[in-house]
């Protein structure tokens, strides 16, 4: 794809939701509707599909690829919540946190709450998930996506995260956060094409933005027990990306990145190569940065 691509160049991505259904299951519910299933992709251009062709994803176990503009919103397995339409490097955070089954995690900023549906996925709905969100418009919508996806390990708070105290009790056995927190989208593909803004006004939006996620990642790292944290934003600049993850690591030795998916294509920008990004061009998804920060050994033994 040429860069800068848009949206209806892009594979359409489906995750399968296994709290109620498996990725056999659909694959056999859609080859009987007359979709071709022409297995698991082994190289990424594998996923520049045509006709009613669909693979499985070669990174992401339970993320199905389909031609470009293929439309779920008005089918049955989309209704019933046995798939999920969500872009490919947005089931990253989910998939590469990973909370065990029975773990207590935290979605800091969640709404519309696709990350805490494959969060309750990974944990099989067994655990705790504490999901918060600023909006509570969004929160609703969020409600009812969950509900619709079957989860129910999951408690909802309308609240602004950085008031959520660390040391309040019920949060004693956090030891996995994901941080969503905004950005300014400015890897969605959809978004890019709107007018340019003021250039001084776009400067002051990068850099409140910034300062905001960096409040949220040294918020987050004050819960005590907390032994894993990914960071992800839907964001192309380094501003709200890579410098705001080395800001962090210099106010918080006790933290340090951790290497992902060594055969994932791109990485975060140099020195920070543990972290991933993605991009129209070289992933085929929209642009996307995760980072993955854990505790450093504190003598309780942490589970690699
Ligand atoms: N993780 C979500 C998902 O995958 O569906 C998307 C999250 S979106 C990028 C960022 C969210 O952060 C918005 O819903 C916004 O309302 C929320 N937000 C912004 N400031 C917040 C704050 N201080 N505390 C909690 N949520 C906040």
């Amino acid at each position: 794809l040429p860069a800068g691509s848009p949206a209806d160049q892009l594979p359409r991505y489906v995750r399968v939701n296994t709290l109620k259904t498996t990725v056999r299951d659909t694959v056999d519910y859609l080859k009987r509707e007359g979709f071709s299933y022409l297995g698991q992709a082994v190289r990424l251009d594998n996923l520049t599909l045509k006709n009613k062709d669909f693979v499985l994803d070669l990174h992401l176990p339970e993320v199905l690829a389909f031609p470009p503009n293929t439309d779920f919103h008005d089918h049955f397995l989309y209704k019933a919540g046995h798939i999920i339409l969500q872009d490919k490097a947005s089931c990253l955070p989910a998939h590469l946190l990973h909370p065990p089954p029975g773990s207590h995690v935290i979605d800091a900023c969640a709404a519309p709450g696709n990350k805490t549906s494959h969060l309750a996925a990974i944990m099989k709905n067994r655990g705790r998930l504490f999901a918060f969100d600023l909006d509570g418009k969004r929160l609703s919508t969020m409600s009812t996506l969950l509900l619709r996806a079957g989860v129910s390990c999951h408690q909802l708070a309308n609240r602004d995260f950085l008031t959520v105290d660390p040391d309040d009790p019920q949060y004693k056995d956090v030891e996995y956060i994901l941080l969503d927190p905004s950005c300014s989208g400015s890897g969605m593909v959809c978004l890019r094409d709107r007018s340019p803004a003021d250039q001084e006004e776009e400067k002051a939006r990068l850099a409140a933005l910034a300062s905001f996620q960096l409040r949220c990642l040294n918020h987050s790292l004050r819960f005590p027990r907390l032994k894993r944290l990914v960071y992800s934003t839907c964001s192309i600049h380094s501003q709200e990306n890579e410098e705001v993850v080395a800001a962090c690591l210099q106010q918080n030795p006790d933290f340090r990145l951790v290497p992902l998916l060594a055969q994932w294509p791109e990485r975060g920008l140099e020195p920070l190569s543990q972290c991933l990004r993605a991009s129209t061009t070289k992933t085929l998804t929209h642009g996307f940065f995760v980072a993955m920060l854990e505790k450093v050994g504190d003598g309780r033994g942490i589970k690699k």
